[in-house]
């Protein structure tokens, strides 16, 4: 199995788990649905609204390419020419450190990160990662 596939199952996997908690949620009590008579549809409120809320912010973390978690301190910002150098735009997602740099064809330094640098454990476990013949 592809490391891609691991990460798209454990994604999934957590969709999933969240998604149960949120109808459990919903079966418990049926205040938890309101009807907007303005939109006509329905929305759900309280502790459901608030699982699914919960979810889509950590789902935010996931790398859009291999789906890794970054929020384990592999969240970080890079120049808006680095990034879109990624093919990604502002507001398209997250990549692991390592899929960033696949993208961009070279490695990140220190010197890349903006505002935001990944943890430093992270970071050396990252570079000392890398494929011996790539560092320097
Ligand atoms: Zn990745």
């Amino acid at each position: 199995m592809k490391r891609t596939d691991r990460s798209r199952i454990k994604r999934l996997r957590y969709v999933t788990e969240t998604l149960c908690l949120a109808q459990d949620y919903l079966e418990t009590s049926m205040d938890t649905f309101d009807f907007d008579t303005e939109t006509e549809q329905w929305g759900i409120l309280g502790e459901a609204a608030e699982a699914i809320e919960k979810a889509q912010a950590r789902l935010r973390f996931f790398c859009v390419s291999c789906n890794k978690d970054t929020s384990g301190g592999e969240y970080y910002t890079v120049s808006d020419e680095l990034w879109a150098a990624s093919g990604l735009g502002g507001n398209d997602g997250m990549l692991c450190l390592r899929c960033c740099e696949k993208r961009i064809g070279r490695e990140l330094r220190p010197e890349d990160f903006t505002h935001i640098f990944p943890s430093a454990e992270v970071w050396e476990q990252h570079v000392a990662g890398r494929k011996p013949r790539s560092t320097r």
